[in-house]
């Protein structure tokens, strides 16, 4: 060390996401992905007006220990349903493909695609698809597949040729997504500030109520666990608590 100056410890600042924005849709693999890291953003956001709509590639049907996938799916939809409603989401799509063993695949990516161009949003926001959390543990596989699927039905949504029967029968092919948002990535740059809409985020959690006890997780706290993860993520935005998010621009040449 040449001189007193230490360097800065810690993570390096989070930079404001824009919000200069109208719709997002949401696409993720499962019930209960959005109130794990993004819910409290999305209540932030509906309430300034946004359009926002969620779209569940599973029904997180293989999410209960104790239920058959029968019984597990229409709890896990209801739900999703109330959880999306105590953040101003109001419009909840279910893909239907098998919980727990989703395959990045061209069908995959037709399915969102459909619900891009369905949609017409402004900003895509999906979970994180990186292998990890960061550090040791390891992403799911779903969760990976869905991500990866999300960045390329985009592109897909904007190009008429490609799944071109959905053009033929309405759906209009749809360039407008300015960027895909991944929550939860360890490659976040970018946050919200989510200091107002906190509590709304933690209701939205407890809304999986089934799901949460099926997990059987000793003491598990929603508004604990989601506390001290937006604020270390505040922290670096320099807010009490935050949400942050890895931006994917979808534009050519950026
Ligand atoms: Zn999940």
């Amino acid at each position: 060390m040449s001189n007193g100056k230490k360097k800065q410890q810690g993570p390096p600042p989070l930079t404001p996401l824009s919000e200069d924005w109208d719709r997002a849709l949401c696409v993720v693999a499962h019930p209960d992905d959005m109130e794990f890291g993004a819910a409290a953003a999305v209540a932030r956001w509906t309430s300034q007006g946004k359009d926002i709509a969620y779209c569940m590639v599973t029904s997180g049907e293989a999410g209960i220990d104790a239920l058959a996938p029968y019984q597990a799916k229409a709890l896990r939809e209801a739900e999703q349903i109330e959880s999306a409603r105590l953040v101003g989401v109001h419009e909840v799509q279910f893909l239907g493909l098998p919980d727990g063993v989703l395959e990045y695949n061209v069908e995959l990516r037709r399915l969102i695609c459909k619900a891009v161009r369905t949609h017409e949003p402004d900003i895509v926001i999906t979970g994180n698809f990186r292998d990890t959390w960061g550090g040791k543990n390891l992403n799911q596989a779903d969760h990976i597949a869905v991500g990866r699927a999300v960045l390329d039905a985009v592109r897909d949504a904007g190009n008429r040729w490609i799944f071109n029967d959905q053009v033929t029968a309405g759906f209009g092919a749809w360039d407008g997504v300015r960027e895909v948002w991944a929550f939860g990535s360890p490659g976040a740059e970018h946050a919200v500030d989510i200091t107002d809409s906190f509590d709304l985020g933690v209701a939205s959690l407890q809304a999986h109520e089934a799901y949460i006890e099926g997990l059987g997780w000793e003491n598990f706290d929603p508004r604990e666990f989601l506390e001290g993860i937006a604020r270390v993520t505040g922290q670096r935005l320099g807010v009490p608590f935050g949400a942050a998010f890895e931006v994917f621009p979808m534009g050519w040449g950026e």
